[in-house]
């Protein structure tokens, strides 16, 4: 038998020494949630609106997602030579509510982005186009931390290529929400545009209509891909299923991560036109992609937030978590407080500095409240969908709290 640790100090000495520290962590270890709200091996409560980075999209021990994983406690994994029904089932719920006709599975973000880009590159291939391999992305976007999906990531510090050269070929950058700056970019050789619909780590900043709807054309004109990057987005962050929903432009190809499982790892590729034909048998695939135990899982979290009105109390509770950072921060700070903006339950406070942002996770933190800076001077928002009002102003009165004890002003 294996002895427990007792405390988180107990657990974080041991990780010192045996844990790869190729993650910064808050010193604390996570035991169990319920809801928003999460307890640390010290048994000390917090209100956690990091939500394990837009993954815990129905919250911690939701009745729907324990339901799920007893019933496919029986097989967890039977490999894509036969079929198994919930991967079916989540098939035809996403393609039954969005514009897809066909679903790819991955086992994370990057890897659905990887299969975006394999899919781009081989569709130039198979409509005459071998001389077609560049996929542009947005600079500050994050696509994941392959080789190539690092290399599609808009940002140096990601994919440095002073340790990870030579860097895949084939990748170029142009300004988000910037179309001139992505027709500069644009030549024959190019077979995809690649974007978040709102970036994400990038410091949630949604895209423009325009920018979003002259990409489309831009595609369109060119016989190019339109791939959307939803890995953070989708899956109901934004009030609907995919946050390209929320503009009316449709992409050939979107990637689906985060949320879809509610913490168990999967990816998904949806396709439409014959982008939904080009990855035939040997071309691309996984061991673990749509296994039963994740599809379960997806199944029931797709369920719960197509059928169960959780969309709708993301719309409202996003509005009204605006609101507060609006009246609450915005007014009462304006030399801190440069920006609030976000779309459904992804939002964030754009701060004058880079400085204040990691104080104010710390304060927060001091006061049992999990958020996270992202991009410098960002603070990002992406808790449960089921978070109440309550729980948006508690988070707001730690943010108001941190900063006035901060001195802001
Ligand atoms: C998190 C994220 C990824 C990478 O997903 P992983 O599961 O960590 O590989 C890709 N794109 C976006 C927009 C993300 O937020």
């Amino acid at each position: 038998m294996i002895k427990k640790f007792q405390s988180n100090a107990e657990a974080i000495a041991a990780a010192d020494q045996y844990l790869y520290g190729n993650h910064a962590r808050m010193p604390i270890v996570m035991d169990k949630g319920d809801g928003c709200w999460v307890w640390d091996l010290d048994g000390h409560k917090y209100l956690d609106f990091v939500g394990g980075i837009a993954v815990n999209g129905l919250g911690h021990n939701h009745p729907a997602v324990v339901k799920a994983l007893v019933d496919h406690a029986s097989m967890l994994h039977c490999s894509n030579y036969y079929y198994n029904p919930s991967a079916i089932q989540v098939c035809k719920m996403i393609v039954e509510n969005s514009c897809f006709e066909k679903v790819l599975f991955a086992n994370s973000g990057a890897e659905a982005n990887e299969g975006q880009i394999k899919l781009a590159r081989k569709y130039a291939v198979d409509h005459g186009h071998p001389e077609r391999y560049v996929v542009i992305s947005m600079l500050k976007s994050f696509h994941g931390r392959t080789l190539a999906t690092a290399t599609a990531t808009g940002q140096e510090i990601v994919h440095n290529p002073k340790w990870y050269s030579p860097l895949p070929e084939g990748f170029r950058y142009a300004e988000f929400n910037n179309l001139e700056s992505v027709k500069e970019q644009l030549d024959d050789k190019v077979c995809a545009i690649l974007t978040e619909p709102v970036q994400g780590e990038g410091g949630v900043r949604p895209a423009t209509q325009e920018f979003l709807q002259g990409l489309r054309d831009i595609c369109d004109e060119r016989g190019i891909l339109l791939m959307f990057d939803e890995v953070q987005v989708g899956s109901g962050r934004t009030g609907k299923l995919f946050a390209h929903q929320n503009y009316g432009v449709e992409p050939d190809t979107c990637s689906m991560a985060k949320a879809l499982g509610s913490g168990v790892p999967i990816g998904a590729v949806c396709a439409r036109g014959d982008a939904a034909k080009t990855l035939i048998p040997g071309t691309h695939g996984s061991t673990f992609a749509g296994g039963p135990l994740a599809c379960g899982l997806a199944e029931a979290t797709l369920d719960t937030m197509l059928n169960e009105g959780l969309l709708e109390h993301t719309v409202k509770t996003g509005e009204y978590f605006r609101a507060q950072l609006t009246e609450k921060l915005a007014k009462k700070y304006p030399n801190t407080v440069k920006e609030v903006r976000g779309m459904g339950m992804i939002n964030g406070v754009e701060l004058a500095n880079n400085d204040i942002g990691p104080q104010i996770v710390n304060k927060c933190f001091e006061r049992d409240v999990l958020i996270n800076c992202t991009a410098g001077c960002v603070l990002r928002f992406i808790p449960p969908l089921v978070a109440t009002q309550d729980e948006v102003d508690i988070v707001v009165k730690a943010i108001d709290d941190s900063m006035a004890e901060l001195g802001c002003n």
